[in-house]
């Protein structure tokens, strides 16, 4: 039983408390300590970015009550942030398993954690500030999760501990904040686009552990809705991959873009997106963060309208005398684009469609009118305009029209 185990920080890292133990322990031996911590699981990694069963051995340790072990998995480590795409089933779950000791890291995790020289980070100011208030500084949580570069709070860069080989050495030895050391100076020469992701990274993470994606993905019709989609005769609407890829290097830079989505967004990639399987957040939040949409907008249930069917219906809405030519320089697309849209939204056509079937040798009857070669003309140049063929079909249409409305003779 520990005797001793300190209370932890507001958004402290789970490792941060440990190291704290500790350095107040007395004890130098760092594998005296963690037999201390973890008993017959003294070997257990204790720094992983996704908890594990360390946190289950030292907890079992302590007075039942003291430490809510839930409390500890979504308040002192990233676990909130790398679930946040997950059903709230699935979330529970995973936080039983980890509450009754049974770690299991979901995979997909393991391709997207940091390798190399990846270790803890401060933000220099949080370091001076931290010790002002709690007369010592500490690790937080958000400043460890790797997609996000900045402290939210400073607006500065945040920092690296110096450690050799850290992901073997931080998982087998205790390297507190306060007896590391730190760079005082703190780097303002951060760009927009990191702070912005940064806060969005804070956002996902401390949401409510209720939070995760509705059925509708308000994330990927902004994309479509901001004009990132391309129209395919078969497919409907799909996302434009390049243009999107394109867009967010210009936002966040090449290299950044790089490290999230690779060489480039692929179709799987965005069919994931669009279905909420991408499980890991960082690519939702680049995407989001380019497109100005707010956190809450993305996790809520009620749809964004779709601004390209909006029009549509709002132009079918109005009636009219109108040809698919007319549609498609409206909304700004190809005639082939509208066709394939309008099946997209299972939507009748709204404009005049010319009667097929009837052989020409069907066509008997004959209708003529006189005009001045001027107005030919114009009826002429009209026509094409809208799409006819000729201007005879244009004008049969035009009295067909006026027919089908409905508009009885007056009687006087
Ligand atoms: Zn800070």
């Amino acid at each position: 039983m520990l005797t001793w185990f300190p209370t932890p920080y507001p958004g402290e890292l789970f490792y941060g408390i440990l190291c704290r133990y500790y350095l107040s322990s007395g004890i130098r031996e760092h594998n005296i300590v963690k037999r201390q911590l973890f008993g017959n699981r003294a070997g257990i990694k204790m720094a992983t970015l996704y908890p594990n069963a360390a946190i289950h051995a030292v907890l079992s340790q302590l007075p039942k009550g003291v430490y809510d072990g839930r409390d500890m998995i979504v308040h002192h480590t990233p676990f909130a942030y790398y679930t946040r795409m997950y059903s709230i089933n699935e979330r529970e779950a995973l936080l039983d398993d980890l509450l009754q000791g049974r770690s299991k890291t979901p995979t997909h995790l393991w391709k997207t954690f940091p390798r190399g020289d990846y270790a803890l980070r401060y933000c220099p100011l949080c370091v001076q500030e931290d010790a002002q208030i709690y007369g010592e500084a500490y690790y937080h949580v958000e400043h460890q999760i790797p997609l996000s570069g900045v402290c939210v709070r400073h607006k500065c860069r945040l920092r690296q501990i110096a450690v050799a080989n850290p992901r073997l050495t931080l998982n087998n030895s205790f390297y507190p904040l306060s007896a590391m050391e730190t760079d005082k100076k703190p780097d303002m020469d951060i760009s927009p686009a990191e702070l912005r992701v940064s806060e969005l990274v804070r956002e996902y993470w401390m949401l409510p552990a209720s939070v995760s994606p509705p059925t509708c993905n308000n994330l990927y019709q902004t994309i479509l809705n901001c004009g990132y989609m391309t129209i395919a005769r078969q497919t409907g609407i799909i996302v434009d991959k390049d243009k999107l890829y394109v867009a967010l290097c210009n936002y966040h830079g090449a290299d950044a873009v790089e490290k999230a989505f690779g060489a480039h967004i692929t179709t799987s990639m965005a069919n994931r997106l669009k279905t909420w399987e991408q499980l890991v957040p960082d690519r939702y939040i680049m995407i989001q963060a380019m497109l100005g949409l707010p956190t809450k907008n993305v996790f809520d249930p009620e749809p964004v309208p779709d601004k390209l069917r909006e029009k549509m219906e709002c132009m079918a809405a109005q009636g009219g005398f109108c040809t698919l030519r007319q549609v498609a320089r409206a909304i700004g697309l190809k005639q082939y684009e509208v066709n394939a849209i309008l099946r997209h939204y299972g939507m009748a056509p709204f404009w005049r469609e010319e009667i097929p079937g009837k052989s020409q040798t069907a066509r008997q009857g004959l209708l003529r009118c006189t005009v001045d070669e001027a107005e030919l003309e114009r009826i002429r140049q009209y026509s094409r305009e809208l799409g006819y063929r000729c201007e005879g079909a244009f004008a049969l249409d035009c009295i067909r029209y006026v027919m089908e409305q409905g508009n009885t003779p007056h009687k006087d």
